[in-house]
């Protein structure tokens, strides 16, 4: 299995080997906001902590880490400009499997600025995106998300991610993969289980977006596990739980 969104900054060590042994090879970690994320120095110490230590954390329990790096958009502080320029160098390295995750929280003029300025980036290296969708007002503003990333970047290149009911309508016809994050509070395993049944196996990624909120490191398991139980065949539910995501990330 693949669990195609993480934070693995903010997590024990002993939650790697939980998912080893549960069965999940590879995880995506994620740059966000672990703390205030005051000035660029803090969102460059945060992003070299996960392409670094993390790594090395979850490798010694038999999990292969991947990174995903940028500014989220609660990680702007005025002198973002700083990461934004050091962007190319971090996504070139050979750990780092895509830019994010960014997007839009309020979608305040800031934080619309800064995710175009990284789509124009990751467009001109032809990289992936982690994009992120909100919890409040997440229909409003996947609308404003969706339309900025249609007329920046190429949508194959996209990984939108805990996409629900509320807004699988207006993303559907993006050509990258879509993320079901199961997540307390977010989704339970039988909620994804249905939205798959709906909608099918070969867009989909899963993940547990596992981070200091509410979370379950082992949302991937469990979820194929459920999906078992609804008699889905195996073909499909590698697809949802391993290939989609393997592909997508080149992983
Ligand atoms: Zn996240």
């Amino acid at each position: 299995m693949i669990d195609a969104h993480i934070h693995a900054d903010t997590r024990p060590y002993e939650d790697f080997e939980k998912m080893a042994v549960a069965g999940i090879k590879k995880a995506v970690s994620c740059a966000h906001d672990p703390m205030k994320m005051s000035t660029s120095a803090v969102v460059l110490d945060h992003i070299h902590r996960i392409m670094e230590n993390d790594t090395q954390r979850a490798g010694k329990n038999g999990l292969k880490l991947y990174a995903a790096v940028g500014l989220h958009p609660r990680s702007i502080s005025s002198d973002y400009i700083r990461v934004i320029e050091k962007l190319p160098e971090l996504l070139a390295n050979k750990n780092v499997v895509a830019l994010g995750e960014i997007g839009l929280e309020t979608a305040s003029e800031m934080e619309i600025k800064v995710f175009k300025q990284q789509l124009k980036i990751a467009q001109d290296m032809g990289i992936k995106v982690v994009v992120h969708t909100p919890r409040t007002n997440k229909k409003d503003i996947t609308n404003i998300t969706a339309s900025i990333i249609e007329d920046n970047i190429e949508t194959s290149l996209i990984l939108l991610d805990h996409v629900d009911n509320s807004i699988i309508d207006r993303v559907r016809n993006f050509e990258g993969v879509l993320g079901i994050t199961v997540q307390p509070q977010k989704m339970t395993p039988e909620e994804a289980v249905i939205l798959m049944d709906e909608y099918g196996y070969d867009r989909f990624v899963l993940d547990s977006d596992m981070s200091s909120s509410p979370s379950d490191p082992l949302s991937v398991p469990k979820t194929v596990h459920k999906l078992r139980l609804a008699g889905v065949n195996e073909k499909d539910i590698k697809r949802v739980s391993y290939n989609n995501a393997s592909e997508f990330f080149d992983i």
